[in-house]
């Protein structure tokens, strides 16, 4: 019972870090900030709870730049990744530069570019899901 209660406490510890700050910390900023009030968390503690309340939908995974790929095109366009397998395609879809001057006329930001993933399983995938059932 008493691990329970301790258990509950520090997810929602976990949760209050990431709502008190509006910068999409990394998981390990949010570490040092439950750190700074509970010296006796551990990083797998924090991470492990990060994965459950992303799951139960109560804080969302911001995927940025997770892992460098390389491309042969030099145009701008769009990705399509597999979340089932890690392929990455390239999507059929024109960039819009506009989005770019829109944002930049609204943030006063330079945009050099904008990126945009579409997640979702690839045709293998979906087969290989089918095939399952
Ligand atoms: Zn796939
Ligand atoms: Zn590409």
């Amino acid at each position: 019972m008493m691990k329970q209660q301790r258990k509950s406490r520090q997810r929602q510890q976990i949760l209050d870090a990431v709502q008190i700050r509006c910068d999409h910390p990394t998981a390990d900023q949010i570490y040092l900030d439950v750190r700074a009030k509970d010296a006796k968390i551990s990083r797998g503690t924090v991470y492990r709870n990060l994965g459950v309340l992303s799951e139960d939908g109560q804080i969302t995974n911001v995927k940025v730049f997770a892992a460098d790929r390389f491309d042969s095109r030099l145009d701008r366009h769009y990705h399509l990744v597999c979340t089932g397998c890690g392929k990455v395609f390239d999507a059929p879809l024109e960039y819009h530069m506009e989005y770019d001057a829109q944002i930049a006329a609204e943030t006063g930001f330079r945009i050099d570019r904008h990126r945009m993933i579409f997640e979702g399983l690839c045709p293998e995938c979906v087969k290989r899901e089918e095939e399952k059932m």
